[in-house]
C-alpha cells in the first residue's frame, strides 16, 4: 500500500478536495484523442460551449473502496459506463467507449491511490466523470467538439455514527418531464431542482420528493435519490417511471432483497395517497447508499413509517450486505467488483 496522503481521515465531508491528478480526453473531428492525466484542475473551454449555454453535458457519480487487506476497487462501473452513454445519446453527444471510461477511471483512481481513505474509516473515493460540450459554438445546437474529465475526491462516510432517518416532504414542483430528460444523468435536472430543494429545506426537511409530473399522485424521486418501500408483507417495491434516473444501488439493493434477503421486489407505481402499505422505506444513491425515511410531509400531514428516529430491520440489513459487499467484506455476485 502506497503512502496515505495527509488528510485527518475521521473528519471528512463531501466537498471539494483538489487531489493531485485528473483525466482529460478531447473529441474533435468525429474522434476522440488519447487522453492523459494531468495535475492543474482548471478547465480552459470556449466562451461559446454549448455546455455553458444550453446544458450539453452529463456526469456520473461512483466510488473507489478501500478493503481490509488495503486493496482497491470499484463498485460496477461497467454500468456506469452504459448510463453515461444512454445520457450522452439524450443529448446528442458523442459516446465514450466503455474500455476508454473505465480506463480513464482506473487511471485516475491509481494516480490518487494516498487519497482512498483508509479501511474502517468508512470514507471512499468519490469518482466523478463528466462530459461537456465545447468549442467555438453559439447556435442551437450539438457541439463541435467535447470534453470528458474524471476526477475525484475523498469523502467521508454520509452518516458519521450510523444511518439516521430523515423526514421528507412532497414537492408541488417538477425535477423532469415525461419523455424529457428524466432518465439522464444531466445537470439541467438538477438546476431544476435547487429552488424545490431550497423550500424544503427552508421548511425543516432534508429534501423534497417529487411525485409524477402527469397526474402528480406516484412518487418518481426523492431529492437526487430513488424511492423504495418494504411492505407490510415484505416486498421491496421502487417506482417504475421514464423519468426517474436509473439508480445503479437502486437495483442493486432490488436485487440482494431478492436473493439475499429472499424478498418479493416489484417496480411498481407508489401512490403518495397509499404510504400505509409500507413498514419502512428509504432514498438510495451511491452517496449515501441509504437514507433511511422517517415520514413523508404531504397536504398537511406527516406520514411516519417505522420511527422518525430508528432504523428499520430490513433498512439495516439491505444497507449492512450492500456496504459489505462494496468493502470487500461479503462475497459479491458475479461481475460487480472491479479490483483496481
Ligand atoms: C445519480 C442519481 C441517482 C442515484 O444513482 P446511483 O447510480 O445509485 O448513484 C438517483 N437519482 C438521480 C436524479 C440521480 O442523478
Amino acid at each position: 500500500m502506497t503512502k496515505l496522503a495527509n488528510i485527518d481521515w475521521g473528519n471528512l465531508g463531501f466537498s471539494y478536495i483538489k487531489t493531485d491528478f485528473r483525466y482529460v480526453s478531447n473529441w474533435k473531428d468525429g474522434k476522440w484523442d488519447e487522453g492523459k492525466l494531468v495535475t492543474d484542475n482548471k478547465l480552459t473551454i470556449s466562451e461559446g460551449s454549448t455546455a455553458l449555454h444550453y446544458g450539453q453535458q452529463c456526469f456520473e457519480g461512483l466510488k473507489a473502496y478501500r478493503t481490509k487487506n488495503g486493496d482497491i476497487q470499484l463498485f460496477r462501473p461497467y454500468e456506469n459506463a452504459k448510463r453515461i452513454n444512454n445520457s450522452a445519446q439524450r443529448l446528442l453527444m458523442p459516446e465514450i467507449p466503455e474500455e476508454k471510461f473505465i480506463d480513464a477511471i482506473l487511471q485516475v483512481v491509481r494516480a490518487n491511490e494516498a487519497y482512498v481513505p483508509p479501511y474502517g474509516t468508512g470514507g471512499t473515493l468519490y469518482i466523478r466523470p463528466l462530459l461537456i460540450g465545447v468549442g467555438d459554438n453559439i447556435g442551437v445546437g450539438p457541439a463541435s467538439e467535447y470534453l470528458f474529465c474524471v476526477f475525484c475526491i475523498p469523502v467521508g462516510p454520509y452518516y458519521k455514527g450510523g444511518m439516521k432517518p430523515v423526514n421528507y416532504t412532497v414537492s408541488d414542483y417538477d425535477r423532469a418531464a415525461p419523455y424529457g430528460t428524466g432518465m439522464a444523468k444531466v445537470g439541467g435536472n438538477y438546476a431544476a431542482s435547487l429552488y424545490s430543494h431550497e423550500l424544503a429545506r427552508k421548511s425543516g426537511f432534508a429534501d423534497c420528493i417529487y411525485l409524477d409530473p402527469t397526474t402528480h399522485t406516484k412518487i418518481e424521486e426523492v431529492g437526487a435519490a430513488n424511492f423504495f418501500g418494504i411492505t407490510k408483507d415484505d416486498e421491496f417495491v421502487t417506482p417504475q417511471s421514464p423519468s426517474i434516473l436509473p439508480s445503479i444501488t437502486k437495483y442493486s439493493l432490488l436485487y440482494l432483497a431478492k436473493e439475499f434477503l429472499h424478498l418479493k421486489v416489484a417496480e411498481r407505481d407508489v401512490l403518495i395517497d397509499n404510504l400505509d402499505e409500507f413498514k419502512e422505506a428509504g432514498a438510495c444513491g451511491t452517496a449515501a447508499v441509504i437514507t433511511p425515511i422517517g415520514g413523508i410531509q404531504y397536504k398537511d400531514k406527516l406520514h411516519v413509517f417505522h420511527s422518525e428516529t430508528e432504523v428499520g430491520p430490513v433498512t439495516q440489513k439491505l444497507y449492512d450486505t450492500l456496504c459489505g459487499i462494496q468493502f470487500g467484506d461479503l462475497e459479491a455476485p458475479g461481475g460487480w467488483i472491479l479490483k483496481v
